[in-house]
């Protein structure tokens, strides 16, 4: 249940810890939440230099009259569907006002909240009514970029790949980062050209996404939650109900262009010949079906963009893929399978929170360092060795201007 999940994490930060700097995206689906906290037992370092060292040997630069604060970055998600639900954990965390002028932080107006995604527009009116704030709007798909670049490179390992059924992760260069294809699987699916911090171009996208496969997959198998449907589809098999190559060749490869047997010509095509109503088939198959052809397309169109303006690497975020192995096994293969091995399909370990951490990044003490946040992976509650497909907690290091 959701608000299991929730109070899990926020059972976290005791009573004395300070708040600040609280950033929404309300997407289609999923309201993703992060805000800062600071804990007045944690020592805050204003001792650093303005070049030094930080936990990972990386050189944390310091600005003249900057300071550094050790505090969490706190994940959440709600439905949006249930935004009273959000409200309510806002209002009674008081994680709109609590703290700004204590933090350290430059006090911000505290009834002005970064937010991105539509429902920063439309439930503006709902945000002021209920709690007296006002949406400051960050643009969606600079969000989405802010987040991605800074994972990428603040992050160690955040990256991976995933080949039968291995993640390798992969290091990424900074110096050799751009250009990339983010493809954002959210409701909806956005691609994005990236060309450097704050350089890029939606080149493409499909309404074929996460929304896609869980309202199809809801009417289909009248499940009731998203990790149900994701958890059937790991049960199902699919081959009961899409129409492979070998069900046309009378179980041969079509080897000529390259097509195994098995390789699906055409997804669901089975149900069409069989004489079966919805209920003779199991769910779980359905589900997977459905799952396989979902992000087959999405894998099958990325690669696309990708080759449509040569761009090698790919990355996968939003929190569609939850982390899930047959969903991104099924993107991997397909953008292999496509590429002829060329590209690969690369995976974020925080992907649901791109444009949350992007809205967060837009607060002027971030935009003023653009690589002020330090995280500090092996001192995390929820470490950065796990996913943060869900809530979460991220120990970091923030410099603050006074
Ligand atoms: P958006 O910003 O459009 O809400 P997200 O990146 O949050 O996009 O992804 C939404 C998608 O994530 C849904 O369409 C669904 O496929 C998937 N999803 C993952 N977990 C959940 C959940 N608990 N409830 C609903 N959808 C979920």
């Amino acid at each position: 249940m959701e608000g299991d999940r929730i109070e899990e994490v926020t059972l976290v930060h005791s009573p004395v810890d300070e708040i600040s700097h609280l950033a929404l995206d309300i997407g289609g689906s999923l309201i993703k939440m992060v805000y800062f906290s600071t804990s007045r037992e944690q020592p805050i370092d204003k001792t650093q230099n303005n070049s030094s060292r930080d936990s990972h040997g990386g050189v944390s630069r310091g600005s003249k009259d900057g300071r550094l604060l050790n505090g969490r970055l706190y994940f959440l998600k709600f439905e949006t569907s249930k935004i009273n639900e959000c409200l309510d954990f806002i209002s009674s965390k008081q994680l709109h006002y609590r703290g700004h002028q204590h933090c350290g932080f430059p006090a911000s107006d505290k009834n002005i909240i970064k937010a991105t995604g539509g429902g920063a527009f439309k439930f503006a009116d709902l945000f002021k009514e209920k709690l007296g704030i006002s949406l400051d709007k960050v643009e969606e798909m600079s969000s989405l970029v802010s987040g991605a670049n800074f994972l990428l490179k603040a992050v160690p390992s955040e990256a991976f790949t995933y080949v039968n059924g291995q993640r390798n992760y992969v290091q990424i260069d900074h110096n050799d980062l751009y250009p990339y294809l983010l493809v954002n699987i959210g409701s909806g699916v956005s691609m994005i050209k990236v060309d450097g911090d704050g350089k890029y171009e939606r080149v493409s996208g499909t309404s074929v996404g996460g929304g896609t496969f869980w309202g199809l997959g809801k009417l289909l198998t009248k499940c009731k939650s998203f990790d149900d449907l994701l958890e059937m589809s790991h049960q199902g098999n699919n081959r009961v109900i899409d129409m492979l190559v070998g069900d046309i060749y009378g179980g041969m490869d079509y080897l000529k262009i390259g097509l195994s047997s098995t390789a699906i010509a055409s997804s669901f095509g089975k149900a069409v010949s069989e004489n079966r109503e919805l209920e003779e088939y199991r769910p779980e198959d359905v589900a997977r079906s459905l799952l396989r052809m979902i992000s087959n397309n999405i894998g099958q169109i990325a690669y696309l963009n990708a080759l449509r303006f040569g761009l090698k690497k790919i990355f996968f975020g939003g929190f569609f893929i939850r982390g899930h192995a047959y969903t991104m096994d099924t993107i991997s293969v397909a953008v292999d399978f496509w590429s002829k091995g060329e590209a690969k399909a690369m995976f974020l370990r925080h992907e649901g929170f791109l444009g949350a951490l992007g809205a967060f990044m837009n607060y002027q003490l971030v935009e003023e360092f653009p690589d002020s946040i330090r995280l500090m992976g092996e001192k995390t509650r929820d470490p950065l060795v796990g996913d943060l497909t869900d809530n979460g907690v991220i120990e970091c290091c923030v410099q603050a201007s006074n």
